[in-house]
Parts: structure tokens; C-alpha cells; sequence
């Protein structure tokens, strides 16, 4: 399920992000890692949270816990901080406070079409 939507603008630097975490629930194989993204996680990290796509290409995928990133850190209710946020990927990264993907995720409690990551379905 969704979070409920949040309205207004967010803070540009990120100081309502913790609350709000709508960005960071989305479908499984949302969350894509490159070589730079698997070297700075390392193994442990890559062994826990991520999953690799069974058929070519391949990819490697943070993993989803139901509708949110497994990363996610839900131990607080309604807090939602990134549990890796130093090593997150750079899919993760290009979401600004702010952005178009940001205010759609936060319109629609998760998020939506309009982020580039690379999508493969599932
Ligand atoms: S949707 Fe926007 S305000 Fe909410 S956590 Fe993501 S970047 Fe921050
Ligand atoms: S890795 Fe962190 S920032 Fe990226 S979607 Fe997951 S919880 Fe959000």
C-alpha cells in the first residue's frame, strides 16, 4: 500500500526527507546498481540487500520489502531514513527535494513513472 500523499514543496536540502520517504517505496527491480554503486556497498551490503535478475541482462537490484526498499529503516513509525543513505546508489542520488519524480512520489505516497531509472519488470 501507498503512504498517504504529502503536500507542499519539500525542503530543496532534504530536511523533510526522513518524514516523508515516499521516494523510497516503489515496485521491485526500481533500484538499479552500476559497478561504482556495487564497489562502494561492498560485499556484505550486496549479499544482504540486493538481488540479481535471474535472466540476461543480469542486473542487480536493491530488494523490495513488499511495496518499500528492503534498505529502508521502518523501525520508527513514521520515520523513514535511509539505511545505507552514505553508500545508496546513484539511482537513489538523482532524486532531488523537490524534483519532478520527488513531487510525484510525494503526490502519489510512492513512487511513480516519471523517475529515469532503468525499469525492468518484474
Ligand atoms: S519524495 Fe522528495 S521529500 Fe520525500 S523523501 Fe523523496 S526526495 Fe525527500
Ligand atoms: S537505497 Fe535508500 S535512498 Fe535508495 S530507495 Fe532504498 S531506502 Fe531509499
Amino acid at each position: 500500500m501507498p503512504l498517504p500523499p504529502i503536500s507542499g514543496d519539500p525542503d530543496p536540502d532534504g530536511a523533510d526527507c526522513v518524514s516523508c520517504g515516499r521516494c523510497c517505496h516503489h515496485g521491485p527491480r526500481t533500484v538499479h546498481l552500476l559497478e561504482p554503486d556495487e564497489l562502494r556497498l561492498g560485499e556484505e551490503l550486496l549479499r544482504r540487500l540486493t538481488v540479481l535478475q535471474p535472466e540476461p541482462p543480469h542486473f542487480r537490484f536493491i530488494k523490495n520489502e513488499g511495496e518499500r526498499c528492503g534498505a529502508l529503516d521502518v523501525r520508527e513509525p513514521g520515520r523513514y531514513p535511509c539505511s545505507i543513505y552514505e553508500v545508496r546508489p546513484e539511482d537513489c542520488r538523482i532524486v532531488e527535494p523537490g524534483s519532478p519524480c520527488c513531487l510525484e512520489a510525494r503526490r502519489l505516497g510512492r513512487l511513480g513513472t516519471s523517475v529515469a531509472f532503468r525499469r525492468v519488470d518484474a
